[in-house]
This record gives C-alpha cells, structure tokens and sequence, in this order.
C-alpha cells in the first residue's frame, strides 16, 4: 500500500513480525511524577488496543509515556506469540534494551501479552534482563508487580480470567491520527483452530458490556474521531447476556430475550451513536457470521462495506484438520450471502500455507477458491508450529519449509492480480473518503479510506484530517486510487 492507513496496524500486525509501535508525542509529557515509560506493541490490533489500556493504567501511577527507551524509567514490550518469528524479533529487541540497561541499572523491562503468557516463568529463566512478566488479563495489577520490581524483586501475573474487559477504562490513544481508534468488544478466543495459540494465550472469550461500547464509540466521536473499529478475535460470536458468560448459556431462542445483545444489534447500536462516525470491525467468521449481520452493515450508510473473513485453506479436509468448522463450500456460502446482501462489498481474508499435511491438490484448492472469490486483499503466512496448539499435539509439522516458501509465494502473486483487478475496478467512480492525513509521498495531497477499505489519494485543497469528501477516481498504483474531489 503507497500510502500511510491506520489500518496497516491490522495488515502489518497479521503479518506477525513488523509492527513496531511507540507511543506518539501526544500521550507524551502526562504523568505527574515525572516517571516515564517506552511502550511498544508487536502483534495484532488487539495488542495495540491493550496497550492503550496499559497506557491509561499507569498514567494513573504517574507514568508519562516517551519515545525514546533511553530516557524511560520503565520498558514494556507487549509481545506476539502467533509465529515463531514474532517471537524471535522480541527476543533481538530485548538484546537493544540491554544496552540502555546496562547504562541504567535501574531500569525496568516488562514483558507483555500473548508471549509473556504463553511462556510465564520461564521467559525470567531465558531472558535475564525481563523483571515482570504479565498476561493479557493481568494489566490492573501492573502497578503493584512494578512496586515489587522497584523493591529488588522479579515480578509475574499471568493469571486468566473469565471475566476481565477492561470495560471501565478509558485508554489512552497512542500514535494517534485523532480520526481512527479501535474499541475491543470481546476478549479471548474459544475456537480453538488446531494451528492457533491465541486460546492459550488470551484465554477463554468473553463479550464487553455493550453500554461501555457505545459511551467510548461516543467520547471518541465528541473528540472528533471519525471511525471506530470494533476488535475481537470472532467478532460475530460477541453475546452480551446480562453480564452471563456466553457457554454458561442456553442459547435456543436468545434473540427474543431482553438484555441480550448479539453482534448485529451492537453494529447497530454503533451506528447510532452519528451518521458521521463511521464504523468497522474485525475479525468475522466463517462459521458464526450470521445474516443479521450482513442486513445492519447493508442497513446503515456508516457501517463499512467491507468484511475480514479468513478462508486459511481452500480444502475442506485442510478446514477440517484446522478444526475450523466450516467447510470450503460453507465459506462459499457465506461469500454468497456477502455479495447478495451488500453488493459492493469488500472483502479481505488470511491465507496459511503449508500447515500440516497440506497435498498439492489441497493447494490447488486454496488457489481455485482464491480465483473464485477475488479478495480485494489477503494477508498470507506460512504455517508456524506453536507449542501446545491441538496441531503440535496431534499432526505432524510435514511440510518442508521450502515447499511452504513456494506455495505462499504462488498465493501471493495470484492475489497481487486479484487485488490490481480489484482496484482498477474502483476507477471512474465517486468514492465517499474519511480524510485521515497527509499523504506520505506528497505534502499536497491527502489520503483516506472509501467504505471497501482502498486508500484514496487527492489533492489536499482546503480539505482537512476528519472530514468526508467524494473524491472520483481517475489513476490508480497497485492498490491505491488517486483522483479529485467532486462535489
Ligand atoms: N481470530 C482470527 C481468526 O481465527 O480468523 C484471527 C487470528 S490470528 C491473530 C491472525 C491470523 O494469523 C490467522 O487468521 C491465521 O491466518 C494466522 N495464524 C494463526 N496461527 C498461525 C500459525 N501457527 N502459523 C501461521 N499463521 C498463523
């Protein structure tokens, strides 16, 4: 993509290794005790998500944020576990953090999120300059196991929880565009794919009360945010059951009860909040994306046409050894429903390959399927064995790296043409853009999302970050349009 777009914090996240993200000048120069913290996110935009909670946590404790780990008195690395490089990356950052350690004994260095759970005690063994390991839901305690640090000791709260959301926190927005934010609906994952760490790292899911939902999507828009996007591993499997775990439930005839709230009725709920703030979210899935849900994103002009739904394989045996739930011809189905009900819609998806005992024909499968659909975009990774997944336990990890190599490479290149095609479709049409900022490649032009999700690139006029404009698309790169804006 040519163009900066918030939501390369998702694209560059799902590729696992390269985002790097450090707190903006904004949140700088907060805390009241003149303590200052270097905080950085690897991962998926839930990790970026709970860093802001981090952020807001210890803000409280005086802590200011900086984006120089020099001059911080405090270092946390919220960490993914989703591949094996990820967690390689953190591990070669950790070494450069030695360095500013070593000029500042007293220095303290964190280690947070998924790898931090998913290693626990051990990470203390491994990694000698860690002083505190901390899980996903153990962010409310962050500011008692620093006391512990500060008095000589290690400290580690890997504890789970069942009901944690973070609900009552207001986070602090980091590396802000002040137009974008994301709001977490849901936390933990009960799918249990067979290649996906993330149930054992972030725990068992559950839904965030849906009034805390909507009072953040409204103080983000009285701020002056434009769009929010609503996060969560299965975001179509988000129940609010009056505070009731979902699996704790009878759930035959759960739309007719009062005070239960499904996906649908909270995108709607969302869109409510204004006609100008627009909305988002991710990830769908295959098997709990209802047609409810496809009428509200047709329903409001504000909720984006544009879905995330990952495919993984093409092959319904491969669906089936991934413990998806859903087969090639059900996701087709679904796809169906997508184009039925929202015609113009954009649709997105991650790809693995090479995952276990995946045969040519199987690959072929992922192609063929690729072929038909079209995605306007895919994030797609070679299949990494983690440690206590169902598949490290019952398949063999077969497939020769270089096999994997060659096969991801014949996905990507068949889905660079599918997502040129696709943008090229946008050409001699009107876009309605979100206005997100100055387009990195020229001070005269601007940059913004249509409702597909394709950035848009035009001449910056007297338009301004946060404003919609209808912007006719005459050139196009790869995948960016590039026009001018129309009345
Ligand atoms: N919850 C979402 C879902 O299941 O559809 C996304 C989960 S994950 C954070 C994002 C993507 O990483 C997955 O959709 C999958 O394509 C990829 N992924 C997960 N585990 C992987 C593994 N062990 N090796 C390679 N890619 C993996």
């Amino acid at each position: 993509m040519e163009d900066y777009n918030p939501n390369k914090i998702i694209d560059e996240a799902r590729q696992g290794e390269a985002l790097v993200l450090s707190p903006s000048s904004k949140g700088e120069g907060r805390g009241e005790e003149g303590k200052k913290m270097f905080l950085e996110s690897y991962g998926c935009a839930m990790n970026f998500s709970d860093s802001e909670i981090v952020a807001s946590i210890l803000a409280g404790k005086g802590y200011s944020t900086t984006s120089d780990f020099h001059e911080a008195d405090l270092i946390l690395v919220n960490t993914c576990a989703i591949r094996e490089g990820a967690e390689q990356r953190i591990r070669g950052r950790l070494k450069e953090y030695n360095i500013a350690k070593r000029k500042n004994p007293k220095l303290m260095i964190g280690v947070l999120g998924c790898m931090a759970e998913r290693l626990k005690e051990k990470f203390l063994e491994q990694e000698k300059i860690v002083d505190m390991v901390v899980g996903p839901d153990a962010y409310r305690d962050l500011p008692n196991l620093i006391e512990r640090v500060e008095g000589g000791q290690k400290a580690v709260n890997v504890l789970l929880s069942l009901e944690e959301t973070y609900a009552d926190i207001s986070p602090v927005r980091l590396d802000s565009n002040g137009v974008t934010a994301f709001i977490s609906i849901t936390r933990g994952c009960d799918n249990m794919c067979s290649f996906c760490v993330v149930p054992f790292t972030r725990g068992r899911e559950r839904s965030r009360d849906p009034e805390s939902i909507v009072n953040e999507a409204k103080n983000l828009f009285e701020q002056g945010y434009r769009e929010v996007t609503l996060l969560g591993q299965n975001v179509d499997s988000y129940l609010w059951a009056n505070g009731k775990a979902k699996k704790e439930l009878n759930l035959q005839g759960f739309q007719n009860l009062e005070g239960f709230t499904t996906f649908a009725q909270l995108l709607e709920m969302a869109a409510n909040v204004s006609p100008d703030l627009r909305i988002r979210f991710s990830t769908s899935n295959p098997q709990d994306m209802t047609d409810d849900v496809l009428y509200a994103i047709a329903k409001h002009e504000n909720i984006c046409n544009y879905v995330h739904l990952p495919v993984q394989s093409g092959s319904s045996a491969m669906l089936e050894r991934m413990n998806r739930g859903y087969s090639r011809e059900k996701y087709l189905e679904r796809i169906s429903a997508i184009r039925r009900i929202i015609p113009d819609c954009g649709i997105s998806t991650d790809i693995i390959t090479g995952f276990c005992g995946e045969t040519e024909e199987e690959h072929r499968d992922t192609l063929s399927l690729m072929e038909e659909v079209g995605f306007e975009f895919a994030y797609m990774f070679m299949y990494s064995e983690r440690p206590g997944t169902l598949a490290q336990k019952k398949y063999k990890d077969d497939v020769a790296e270089e096999v994997k190599k060659t096969r991801l490479q014949e996905v990507m290149a068949l889905q660079q043409k599918h997502s040129a095609e696709r943008t090229k479709q946008g050409l001699g049409k009107i876009h309605r853009v979100l206005i997100e900022g100055v387009s990195k490649k020229s001070s005269e032009r601007l940059y913004g999302r249509n409702s597909q999700n394709t950035t848009v690139v035009f001449p910056k006029g007297n338009h301004k970050k946060g404003e919609y404009v209808n912007v006719l698309a005459t050139e196009c790169t790869l995948a960016t349009l590039i026009g001018e804006v129309v009345k």
